[in-house]
């Protein structure tokens, strides 16, 4: 029955009984157990480039809205080449493929600073390559991290006026209930990271882009990279909880949700630490051959469908008898409410860039490349819809090439369309495994009778690639004497330094 069924019916099935929630699928997953056409013959290896690929996708996206990346890697060791596959839920911008050429070229140099350091440095004798100190590539890093940041301005301008101002409010909210205390150890690192990212972003938003000196860029570097630096010790304290237990305690006995201290600190943070990664990536001897190979870029065209939903409540009462193999009373009512929700017009729908960028591999395009693996991560911007997650399982079960991302936020999307693959089972994988979990979110809400089962995944670091001592210390000692300037409260330093932020942009309410 479920082969009948069409799988975009499903999906916007999914998209009405989740509404705007999520759907409690993993959040992120465990890296794959066997990867395919890594850069190297290695697991472990194989594993550190996972962040580095989704790095590059997250330095694609410059748009302040709707933009998604996701990107695909293939190898010709022989040749000594490199290939990038991008996609968007749209057609791809030159200007993009332009900013990973420049990218890539100055992530080589950077590798060949390290490699010529090395060298240098280099005692045969030792079983060890030797330790390398990190300021040796500071202009190139710093050139690097400006470059992508100015690119990716106003996507990171949309999270800060996203976040901050609620972040700002949660902190004077917790040195209130600390009150004659000095804050230790995670809160500590929390109000460190607080006060480096509020001198860099005050920074950041002071000018349009290209009024930031050089002076000033460098210092928004050190800030960036020293937030980053507690921010991490803060995500990772008790075992990723510590964020959790802060805002369940500051939210004490009120209704509603406590404050999401751990997203705001990720999305905060999330341009400079995958710029780290890259760092990371031009400082890895393993990774170091993938920099020395002449690298091209392929963009995906944007791809859409015209899809028609049921266009009438009988036809929708009809699919819903069909999708749950017996009529209910509540079936003629929900098919008011879809009819009424998605109406009868034709819709022209995206396919997702994951689901577009697989599509693409698997298809030939008459170049060096047809007959060359892609690797079977793909690297993307942001976690997939629950569609996308469903399609990629789909697609891994037709015994081919499989592909993973590194996991799914929940959401249903509509409008969402699957590509244009020319394999029936594909589809039939697909409308059975939405339908599967379609009625396993009814039985949750007692609508029908039937068993269903859940996972969870954990979460996996960027690789990490620091600041030297001494230049943390200056950074440390500039945020200090800033800090004390203000009267050394968060509140008062909070109102002298955060003026940057947009008006009407969202409080915690403490
Ligand atoms: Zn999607």
């Amino acid at each position: 029955m479920a082969n009948e069924l069409d799988p975009h019916y499903l999906v916007a099935l999914m998209n009405y009984e989740f509404n705007s929630g999520q759907d409690g699928s993993a959040r992120r997953l465990d890296p794959p157990s066997h990867l395919t056409s890594g850069i190297v013959d290695h697991h472990g290896t194989n594993v550190r480039t996972l962040p580095i690929l989704d790095a590059l996708a997250h330095i694609s996206v410059s748009r302040p809205n709707s933009q998604v990346v996701a990107m695909a890697l293939q190898l010709k060791p022989d040749t000594k080449e490199i290939h990038l596959t991008i996609a968007e839920n749209q057609d791809v911008a030159d200007s993009l493929v332009n900013h990973l050429y420049n990218i890539w070229r100055k992530l080589q140099a950077l590798s060949d600073e390290y490699a010529g350091q090395r060298k240098a440095e280099w005692d045969g004798d030792q079983m060890l390559s030797p330790v390398i100190p990190l300021d040796v590539v500071r202009p190139l890093k710093i050139e690097i991290f400006r470059e992508v940041y100015k690119f990716c301005l106003e996507k990171q301008k949309k999270r800060v006026n996203k976040w901050f101002r609620a972040l700002c409010d949660f902190m004077v909210e917790l040195e209130k209930r600390r009150v004659g205390v000095a804050l230790e150890g995670f809160e500590r690192n929390l109000s460190n990271a607080m006060v480096s990212l509020v001198l860099a972003l005050q920074l950041v938003f002071k000018h349009s882009e290209n009024q930031l000196t050089d002076d000033e860029w460098e210092r928004v570097y050190w800030h960036s990279m020293i937030a980053n630096k507690d921010t991490k010790l803060v995500l990772a304290d008790r075992h990723g909880l510590g964020c959790d237990a802060l805002a369940q305690e500051l939210n004490g006995d009120r209704d509603g949700d406590p404050f999401q201290l751990r997203r705001a600190l990720e999305k905060l943070i999330s341009l400079p630490r995958h710029i780290e990664s890259l760092f990371g990536f031009a400082h890895s001897p393993r990774l170091r051959s993938t920099l020395q190979y002449h690298m091209t870029i392929s963009a995906v065209p944007g791809q859409a469908q015209i899809i028609i939903l049921p266009t009438s409540q009988e036809q929708w009462k009809s699919l819903l008898e069909a999708a749950c193999g017996q009529p209910g009373q509540w079936q003629r009512k929900d098919a008011l409410n879809l009819f009424q929700k998605f109406e009868s017009r034709e819709q022209k729908c995206p396919v997702h860039c994951e689901c577009g960028l697989i599509q693409y591999l698997q298809t030939k395009h008459c170049d060096s490349w047809d007959n060359v693996p892609a690797f079977s991560y793909i690297g993307v911007s942001r976690l997939s819809c629950s569609a996308c997650r469903v399609w990629i399982k789909a697609f891994n079960m037709l015994g081919g090439a499989k592909f993973y991302t590194r996991g799914s936020h929940g959401k249903w999307y509509w409008p969402w369309a699957m590509p244009m693959m020319g394999v029936g089972s594909l589809r039939e994988n697909m409308a059975g495994m939405v339908l599967d979990e379609y009625l396993t979110q009814l039985e949750k809400k007692r609508k029908i009778k039937r068993a269903g089962s859940d996972s969870s995944g954990a979460i996996t670091s960027g690789a990490e690639h620091g600041v030297s001592d001494a230049d943390e210390q200056s950074a440390r000692a500039v945020a200090g004497a800033a800090l004390l300037e203000s009267g050394g409260a968060l509140s008062g330093f909070f109102s002298d330094h955060v003026h940057f932020l947009h008006a009407n942009v969202p409080r915690f309410v403490g």
